[in-house]
């Protein structure tokens, strides 16, 4: 039998479903890429991405050839280019692993039609999540619509089922290789239309091991209080892994319980607990994406909608401001800076600068939203969709007004001494500490001496965060009595 796995957010051989279905059950077997044209040239996503993604792919060809098989791609429209290889190849199975994003449901569902109509069969395979949204139902089978049932609900389901990872199948070999002119080499970023760049965090299967290992033989015993310290390395930096699947939550979460069970014992126990927490939200966005697919044109909370600015040149100039990291508060600023120069930003930051655009600047979440994607080496749908709501208190679990974040406060709490600001915005390097946070209130003077002149070097605040907080009040309210 001739099966071909079509690779798509599972860029991996360990864990990987899909693969080992085919191993198993076919002679031979055909791993397959399609780089999908028309999503390409939609620009939905950035040049980090698309970097991060090729250099993955790029691993993944090396280790299946090693192993003697080929990785074969084509570019074009994914539903018209599965069937066509079905045809050329004469397969007589496709496998691959599911996607919840709606319009990979729709293109899924479109391959898998015209695949029956032919005598193709297709298999498919639970991977990018632990459990998928049926899996997790509140009591009466509906979906959940707030994170603490869900993530009380997963746990359960994870004592119940227990799941394991599945490791690169042994029968993975030259033998299995069906005889096919090969597509040749994967095409480079340019030629794709994308600048060409190093990702900032290293891409493949191999690199997400190494990052989990380093993790979890040190920051993940810290993480309860590491991971809001945006100027250390105090989380994973594993998203863009997630992202891609360079590596299965599965995995990801059985090594860092192992943890426990090796060295550390209890007192570790909450700051790994926390950790996994973070990879539920993860799994239920998925599953708000996938129950409730309106989220993807409007609010989750259907009706609400945040006070926003006329459109005009204010708005336009405060965007710009916020885009290239020049709004006079400099912990926005660097976290602007850093998604511009890195393609990724530490989620504490992710949340003070989503915070301040909606309701500071009070532009509508969807143009953040669309800026993250465009810029982010990990950007997601569904967890990008689901951050922004919950951050504009649109989405599930919103709280209006009580999630303003105040991002000087903010900036003094998690970066106290301005290591971060520093490393971003290196206009500020040399001001002091006690005037990091505020440089807008140094004296001529002091200004001098740091080398940094408010309205020149860098920006006065371009609005006052106390006065934008009551107007954005105040606005919220008469939306609500509306
Ligand atoms: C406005 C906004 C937009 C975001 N957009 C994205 C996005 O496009 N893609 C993306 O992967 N994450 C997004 N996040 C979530 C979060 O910021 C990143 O997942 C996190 O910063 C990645 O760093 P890490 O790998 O070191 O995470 P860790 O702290 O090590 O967490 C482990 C993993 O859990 C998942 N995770 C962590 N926090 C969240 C969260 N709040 N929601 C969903 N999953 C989470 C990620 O897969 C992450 O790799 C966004 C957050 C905000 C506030």
């Amino acid at each position: 039998m001739r099966g071909i796995v079509w690779f798509r957010r599972d860029l991996r051989l360990a864990d990987q479903p899909a693969l080992s279905a085919a191993c198993y059950e076919c002679d031979e077997v055909i791993p397959l890429f399609v780089f999908d044209d028309p999503l390409l040239r939609s620009r939905e996503f950035g040049a980090a991405c698309v970097n991060f993604m090729l250099g993955s792919l790029r691993e993944l060809a090396a280790s299946l050839a090693d192993r003697g098989l080929t990785l074969e791609w084509r570019r074009g429209e994914p539903v018209e280019e599965v069937v066509r290889a079905a045809q050329e190849w004469k397969a007589d199975v496709v496998y691959w692993n599911r996607d919840y994003e709606p319009r990979a449901v729709i293109r899924d569902r479109q391959v898998q039609q015209k695949l029956k109509q032919m005598g193709v069969i297709v298999r498919t395979f639970k991977d990018h999540v632990v459990f998928e949204s049926q899996e997790i139902r509140g009591s009466t089978g509906e979906p959940l619509q707030r994170y603490s049932a869900y993530r009380a609900r997963w746990w359960a389901q994870w004592h119940t089922t227990r799941p394991t990872a599945i490791s690169t199948p042994t029968s993975l070999t030259a033998s299995k290789q069906a005889a096919m002119p090969p597509s040749g080499p994967l095409p480079s970023a340019d030629e794709l239309g994308y600048e060409s760049l190093s990702p900032w965090i290293e891409p493949g299967e191999r690199q997400a091991w190494k990052r989990l290992r380093q993790f979890c033989e040190g920051p993940l015993h810290r993480y309860g209080t590491g991971r809001n310290i945006p100027g250390s390395d105090g989380s994973s930096q594993l998203s863009p892994h997630f992202r891609f699947g360079t590596i299965s939550p599965r995995a990801a979460i059985l090594a860092a319980l192992q943890t426990l069970r090796q060295k550390r014992g209890d007192r570790s126990r909450p700051d790994v607990l926390i950790w996994i927490d973070e990879l539920i939200w993860r799994e239920f966005f998925q599953q708000v994406l996938a129950e409730f697919p309106h989220v993807i044109s409007g609010p989750f909370r259907r009706g609400v909608s945040p006070p926003v600015r006329e459109p005009g040149h204010e708005r336009d100039r405060l965007f710009h401001a916020w885009c290239e990291g020049r709004t006079g508060y400099p912990i926005v600023d660097a976290g602007m800076r850093q998604l511009k120069q890195t393609g990724w930003m530490h989620n504490r930051v992710r949340m003070i600068v989503a915070s301040f655009l909606v309701k500071d600047l009070r532009i509508d979440w969807q143009s953040g939203e669309r800026y993250f994607m465009a810029h982010l080496l990990d950007a997601d749908v569904a967890a990008n969709n689901g951050n922004w709501q919950w951050c504009a208190s649109t989405g599930t679990d919103s709280m209006q007004g009580s999630r303003i974040f105040n991002p000087t406060l903010q900036s003094k709490k998690f970066d106290p001494e301005g290591l971060y600001i520093r490393r971003y915005v290196p206009e500020l390097a040399s001001v002091p500490t006690a005037n990091i946070h505020e440089p807008h209130l140094m004296s001529l003077g002091e200004q001098e001496d740091a080398r940094c002149r408010i309205g020149i070097d860098y920006p006065a605040p371009i609005v006052d965060h106390h006065q934008a907080r009551e107007e954005y009040l105040r606005l919220s309210k008469q939306e609500t009595v509306r």
